[in-house]
C-alpha cells in the first residue's frame, strides 16, 4: 500500500500527533542553529490552518532513558515559539494524564509540545504498550523526521501500527528527492563518495557501484584505494588493513561497469592544519614524510568533466579535509560546478549525510543543489540500500 500524506486527511478538530526532530545545536543554553526547526514549520502550520492540533514529539540528545534537565525540551519553546510564531504549551511528560488532558484542550494557533521521549527507556525499545500510551496523545500519527526513520523507536515506527498515519510535508520532500535519486534517476549518474575512512562506508560504497555509472572516491578514503593500488601514501590518512576489501571493491566495480574515479594528482602537506606549507605532486609521487589531504588541479578537471557529462548526482563526504584550507579547494570546487550545473538546468543533484552539509556549506554552493539532506544516519543507511523503519511503517500503515 502506498504512503499517506496530510492530503488523505481531514485534520478538523483532529488531534495530529507529529513526530519531528527538533535536536537542534544548542550553545550557552541558546539554540545556535534552528533549522530543524524552521523545516517542520509548514507540516505544523498545514495542521493548525486546516482546523487541527498539532501535538509534537521529539527525542533530544541521548538520555538514555532517564530523565535529565538538560536534555529537557522545555528549553526549546521560546525558539519555537518564535519560529512558529504562535503558542507553544509544553508538558513535561510524553505519556499520562496530564499531556493527554492538554491535547484536548488546545485552542487553535496553539501547539502542544510533549517532553522528550526518550526519558523513556521504552522508547528506544520500541514498547508497544508505551506505543498504546503515546497514542493517546493524537488522532491521527503524522511522521515528518525523516532524520529519525532510520530508528525503530515507538515514537517513530511503533505509532505507525496504532494510529492511522501518514508522512508530514518534509519528511515527503526528503523522500522524492531520495526516491528520485536512486530509484529512477536520469543517467548519467555520478556519486561522490569522500569522507575519511571506508571502513565506516562499505556498505554504501557496495550499494553505489551497483546503481552508479561513475563513482568518485575522494578524502581520506581514497588514499587507502590508492595504497591498496600499490601506491606510496606517505603518512597519509588509509586503512591499511583494509587493502583486499578496497581491491574487491574496485574488481567488483568493474563488474558492474562502474568506472571508479580516483585522483590523479594530489595535494601533500607535512603537517595536517590550516595554511600548512603544501605541494602538488602526480598520485605516485607522494614523499615518504607527507600526507595527502586533497586531490589536485588535474583530478578536478576530471570531475568537472564527469559532471558536465552526468544528469544526476549524488554526494556524500568531502573530497579532502575541508575544514582546514587550502585542502578544501576540490571541495569547493566540485560543490560550485555542480550547483552551476544544477541551477542551469543540466543536473539534478542531492547531497547529505555527516559532514558534507558543512562541507557544502563552507563553499558557498549548497543552496544551488536540488536538495541538500539535514538527515545524517538515515540519509547513510537509505543510500545503502536499506529500508527505513519509520518509512516502511507508513506504507504499511
Ligand atoms: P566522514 O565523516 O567520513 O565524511 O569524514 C569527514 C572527515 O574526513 C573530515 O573531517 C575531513 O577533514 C576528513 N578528511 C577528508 N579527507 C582527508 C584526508 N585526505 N586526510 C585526512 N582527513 C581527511
Amino acid at each position: 500500500m502506498g504512503r499517506k500524506t496530510l492530503d488523505d486527511f481531514n485534520l478538523e478538530a483532529k488531534r495530529v500527533l507529529v513526530r519531528v526532530d527538533i535536536n537542534v545545536p544548542m550553545e550557552n543554553g541558546r539554540v545556535s542553529d534552528a533549522t530543524r526547526i524552521e523545516r517542520i514549520a509548514p507540516t505544523v502550520h498545514e495542521i493548525m490552518r486546516r482546523g487541527g492540533y498539532p501535538v509534537l514529539l521529539a527525542h533530544f540528545g541521548r538520555p538514555k532513558g532517564q530523565v535529565q534537565r538538560d536534555l529537557s525540551l522545555n528549553w526549546l519553546v521560546p525558539e519555537l515559539e518564535r519560529v512558529l510564531k504562535c503558542d507553544v504549551i509544553f508538558v513535561a511528560d510524553c505519556i499520562g494524564p496530564a499531556a493527554e488532558v492538554a491535547s484536548t484542550i488546545l485552542s487553535p494557533k496553539q501547539v502542544l509540545l510533549l517532553e522528550n521521549t526518550r526519558f523513556h527507556a521504552e522508547e528506544e525499545q520500541n514498547n508497544p504498550k508505551f506505543a498504546a500510551k503515546l497514542a493517546k496523545n493524537g488522532d491521527i500519527f503524522c511522521n515528518d523526521a525523516f532524520s529519525t526513520a532510520h530508528r525503530a523507536h515507538a515514537s517513530t515506527e511503533g505509532l505507525a501500527h496504532i494510529l492511522d498515519a501518514c508522512a508530514g510535508r518534509l519528511m515527503e520532500v526528503e523522500l522524492k528527492a531520495l526516491e528520485t535519486i536512486l530509484g529512477a534517476p536520469i543517467r548519467p549518474l555520478v556519486a561522490v563518495v569522500g569522507g575519511a575512512k571506508i571502513s565506516t562506508k562499505l556498505e554504501l560504497l557496495s550499494n553505489l557501484i551497483e546503481k552508479v555509472d561513475h563513482l568518485v572516491i575522494g578524502g581520506g578514503m581514497a588514499n587507502t584505494f590508492l595504497a591498496a593500488k600499490g601506491m606510496n601514501v606517505g603518512i597519509s590518512l588509509a586503512e591499511h588493513d583494509m587493502t583486499s576489501i578496497a581491491n574487491d571493491i574496485l574488481a567488483k566495480a568493474a563488474g558492474c561497469g562502474c568506472e571508479i574515479i580516483l585522483p590523479n594528482d594530489v595535494v601533500i602537506a607535512r603537517t595536517f592544519e590550516a595554511n600548512a606549507p603544501n605541494e602538488i605532486f602526480l598520485v605516485n609521487g607522494c614523499p615518504d614524510d607527507a600526507m595527502i589531504l586533497d586531490a589536485g588541479p588535474a583530478s578536478i578537471e576530471q570531475i568537472v568533466r564527469v559532471f558536465e557529462a552526468a544528469k544526476t548526482l549524488i554526494w556524500n563526504g568531502p573530497l579532502g579535509a575541508f575544514e582546514f584550507e587550502p585542502f578544501d579547494t576540490a571541495t569547493n570546487a566540485a560543490a560550485q560546478k555542480a550547483s552551476v550545473l544544477t541551477e542551469a538546468g543540466a543536473l539534478v543533484s542531492v547531497a547529505g549525510g555527516g559532514d558534507t552539509v558543512a562541507a557544502l556549506n563552507k563553499s558557498g554552493a549548497a543552496n544551488g543543489f536540488s536538495f541538500v539532506s539535514t538527515a545524517g544516519g538515515a540519509f547513510l543507511e537509505w543510500m545503502e540500500g536499506k529500508e527505513l523503519p519509520g518509512v516502511a511503517a507508513l506504507s504499511k500503515a
